[in-house]
């Protein structure tokens, strides 16, 4: 899915601007346990990488994830090389199954849900300052800082849960967000609408600023651009672990009631937010990691020290 989308349209867009750089392009996936945030990134490596057998099982099954955890795939075509990390996160929930110890679930500790994640995006921001200020720095700094979040949202049908709400709102102003209904394949097209509105009114009213967001509008063509990208959001996306054969063909995909969806190919949805990430909006992406967030870090850094 995200991998498929990617390659060719990342690589037209992006060989103009960095022909002999090369860049980093970081995805990081968050949201509650058990939404199916691993079996995306190994969908996108998997399609990715099969082909020269990076060494993935065929129904290997996907163990809960207790560590942040990354992994990278380089992509070279033409002279230009892409480096895509996606950044792995255990759910919510999982840590507090995986301690062995007691600890308050939500609303008592909320903290405890998004201080490794905070942290992590901290860090990245923290390693890229250090560089920065460092007299001999390289010619180009490894960037590691998180371009994009996906939240996962629990295909429900009814509200956003409350840490949901909690965790994005903080979120939200250390990186760019961009909310996904997790395991999409659940819901009827009416069900999905439905409840997307909802999602989309439950946001602002919570105050919860998403990538494209509103307050980065440049012009008016700018805004109705964004504007289209907005109201089809949060995307729909499913996951899939298993290849099937479908009309002869080996495919990707997950088995419902009703077929296999057969990834990525027929998700519209999932082809929006293929569109809104490499087309578009993966420099856009970059750019307002660096611009806003990674400049809000470092105003706030330098303050510490100078003040
Ligand atoms: P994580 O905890 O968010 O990393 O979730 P996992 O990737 O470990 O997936 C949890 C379970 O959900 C597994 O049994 C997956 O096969 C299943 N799953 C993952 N993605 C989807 C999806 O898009 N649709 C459906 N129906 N199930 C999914
Ligand atoms: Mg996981």
């Amino acid at each position: 899915l995200l991998g498929y989308i990617g390659i060719d349209t990342i690589i037209e867009q992006m060989r103009k601007k960095t022909m002999k750089t090369g860049f980093d392009f970081n995805i990081m996936v968050v949201g509650h346990s058990g939404l199916g945030k691993s079996t995306l990134v190994n969908t996108l490596f998997k399609s990715q990488v099969s082909r020269k057998s990076a060494g993935w099982a065929r129904d290997e099954k996907i163990p809960k994830t207790v560590d942040i955890k990354s992994v990278s795939h380089v992509i070279e075509e033409g002279g230009v090389k892409m480096k895509l990390t996606i950044v792995d996160t255990p759910g919510f929930g999982d840590q507090i199954n995986n301690d062995n110890c007691i600890l308050l679930p939500w609303p008592h500790a909320p903290w405890f849900h998004w201080e490794p994640i905070s942290k992590y995006i901290n860090e990245q921001y923290e390693k890229f300052l250090k560089e920065e200020v460092n007299i001999t720095r390289k010619k180009r700094i490894p960037d590691t800082r998180v371009h994009c979040c996906l939240y996962f949202i629990s295909p429900t049908g009814h509200s956003l849960r409350q840490l949901d709400v909690e965790f994005m709102k903080r979120l939200s102003h250390s990186v760019n967000i961009i909310p996904v209904i997790a395991k999409s394949d659940t819901m009827t097209v009416e069900e999905k609408q439905e409840f997307k509105q909802r999602v989309r009114k439950e946001l602002e009213m919570n105050g919860i600023e998403f990538y494209p967001q509103k307050e980065f509008d440049d012009d008016m063509e700018d805004k109705s651009d964004n504007d289209k990208i907005r109201e089809a959001m949060p995307f729909a996306v499913v996951g899939s672990d298993k290849e099937y054969q479908v009309n002869g063909k080996r495919v990707l995909g997950r088995k419902t009631a009703w077929g296999i969806v057969e990834e990525p190919t027929n998700h519209r949805s999932l082809c929006a937010l293929a569109r809104l990430l490499p087309r578009s909006h993966l420099q856009d992406l970059k750019e307002v990691t660096h611009n806003i967030h990674y400049e809000t870090y470092r105003a706030r850094r330098l303050n510490e020290n100078g003040g």
